[in-house]
């Protein structure tokens, strides 16, 4: 396979029609049949990968050119899950301005051409993949939740089923209700995910105003959080943690890779299999 290929593969599985902003080939190849996958993988990895005789190194978060500096744009799918899930348009809109804003002016300052230089340098083929994996992620998330819990679950029933996939029973971190008790009802749940990074206070806030009584998040910030518990009438938050997510949307497409003759070795992917 080569890096276009790979990449379409990801867009296949994740059932996207174009590569989104954060995600690119950096240094594209050909022949590709060792990969090396990292979650985080940047400057040490490319020397490890190249020292190691990969074919190709593939990391998960943005490292660079492009990814790097559009990177906000994917966060404004959101917005779209908001309207889905039922909140207003406007009010969608008016959930991600703050840190829409906040993360264009952080992308802007990137140093976007280091990873991707030593790249070139080192002749290691690079590229990343963001939001179709966690995509990918998001539907099966989404999925164990319709599938294992009914009208009458409890926020705890809610975690019980996402403990039943493999990446959260092997994860050193748990499962936290980070806002509302176990045994309150479930009501709604909304799996907030593949859109760049967590909506913080106000998307939350928005699901709470609209009908949703639990919000899952895979990772959230602490003045997010503190501002959550600060509102009276919310619902409850889980966080599923941020390693053992991203690696149930990562998992499927390894064994996609392999299934067409491509090897995987993964750094900080957390097992799909018990
Ligand atoms: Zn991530």
């Amino acid at each position: 396979m080569n890096t276009e290929e790979i990449m379409q593969l990801a867009l296949k599985i994740a059932e996207l029609k174009k590569t989104p902003e954060d995600s690119a080939v950096y240094a594209s190849g050909d022949n590709i049949r060792k990969v090396l996958f990292g979650i985080d993988a940047g400057v040490p990895e490319l020397l490890l990968a190249k020292q190691l005789g990969y074919d190709l190194l593939i990391a998960h978060h943005p490292q660079g050119g492009t990814a790097h500096v559009n990177f906000h744009e994917v966060f404004k799918r959101h917005v779209r899950q908001m309207i889905e899930a039922g909140v207003p348009l406007k009010e969608a809109e008016n959930a991600v301005r703050k840190r829409l804003e906040e993360l264009e002016l952080s992308d802007h300052t990137r140093n976007y051409g280091h990873a991707v230089d030593v790249a070139r340098l080192l002749k290691m083929p690079y590229m990343n993949i963001h939001t179709p994996l966690d995509e990918v992620g998001r539907r099966i998330m989404a999925q164990q939740i319709k599938s294992r819990t009914g009208r009458d679950s409890t926020v705890q029933d809610v975690v019980a089923a996402f403990n039943e996939l493999c990446e959260f029973k092997n994860a050193v971190t748990k499962i936290e209700i980070r806002l509302g008790k176990a045994e309150n009802p479930a009501g709604k749940v909304m799996v907030s995910h593949g859109a760049g990074t967590n909506g913080g206070y106000e998307v939350a806030k928005a699901y709470f105003n609209h009908g949703i009584g639990t919000v899952v998040y895979i990772h959230v910030g602490v003045e997010d959080l503190a501002k959550l518990k600060t509102e009276k009438n919310t619902g409850s938050l889980i966080v599923t943690g941020h390693a053992a997510s991203d690696s149930v949307g990562i998992n499927p497409f390894m064994n996609e890779l392999e299934k067409k003759g491509v090897s995987v070795t993964t750094i900080g992917v957390i097992p799909g299999r018990s």
